[in-house]
């Protein structure tokens, strides 16, 4: 049985599409530092020395790692500690910040309870999927692009107002997907494959079909 789920993808790959259905069905917990960052970004009490860090999240860079550390170690060691499964959505970038995560997951569960599930999509559906996406304001749950979805002002979930994410704009799509995209994601894949512990699915599939391949891969 798996402890920590690391997902792997572009941004737009459908990780958190994915994380929510586990989390929905079987009680999985969804660690996104994305949000995590865009919660501290909200909050009036948030401390300003972290608040400064976020300068880059707007440029479509990436957030200095201790401050990701900060706000990920504490959710997963929380969430670990209940004998939850923690899915790290968005939470692993670069290979240092693996083997800082792997030394910090290597102390509570062993290795063969870490996946990496990686979703691969091209950069150019990348950029469409942001570009079109909306984003619930109040639970974050994400409407892909779709004619039907595209006149929605309301999420069926909670009744939030749907919002277009404030980096979802074209230049900051741009600067993510040469800063954040399949090229920078490589040797990331490679750290978690050499390791023997990762797995792959088609992402550029429909929702439906990649949750069924997610599920199919971890036995589940
Ligand atoms: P996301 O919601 O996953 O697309 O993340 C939004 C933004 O938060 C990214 O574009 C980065 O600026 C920042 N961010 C999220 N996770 C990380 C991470 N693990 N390392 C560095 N920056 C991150």
């Amino acid at each position: 049985m798996k402890k920590v789920l690391i997902l792997l993808g572009v941004p737009g790959s459908g990780k958190g599409t994915q994380a929510r259905i586990l989390a929905e069905e079987l009680g999985y917990v969804q660690i996104s530092t994305g949000d995590l960052l865009r919660a501290l970004d909200a909050d009036p009490q948030g401390d300003p020395e972290d608040k400064k860090k976020l300068e880059d999240m707007r440029n479509g860079g990436l957030v200095s790692d201790d401050l990701i550390y900060k706000l990920a170690f504490a959710a997963i060691e929380k969430n670990l500690a209940q004998k939850k499964v923690v899915m790290l959505d968005g939470a692993i970038r670069t290979v240092e910040q693996a083997k800082a995560y792997q030394d910090f997951l290597l102390q509570r569960v062993s290795a063969d309870e870490i996946v990496a599930v990686k979703f691969r999509i091209s950069d150019e559906i990348s950029y469409n999927r942001l570009a079109k996406r909306k984003v619930c304001g109040s639970c974050g749950d994400i409407l892909p692009y779709s004619t039907e979805n595209e006149k929605k002002t309301i999420c069926e979930k909670c009744g939030g107002p749907l919002q277009v994410r404030e980096d979802d704009n074209e230049a900051t799509i741009r600067e993510r997907i040469k800063k954040q995209g399949n090229a920078m994601l490589a040797p990331l894949v490679e750290f978690y494959e050499q390791k023997g512990i990762l797995v792959s699915v088609n992402g550029e599939e429909k929702i439906d079909v990649v949750d069924r391949e997610v599920k199919d891969k971890l036995g589940l």
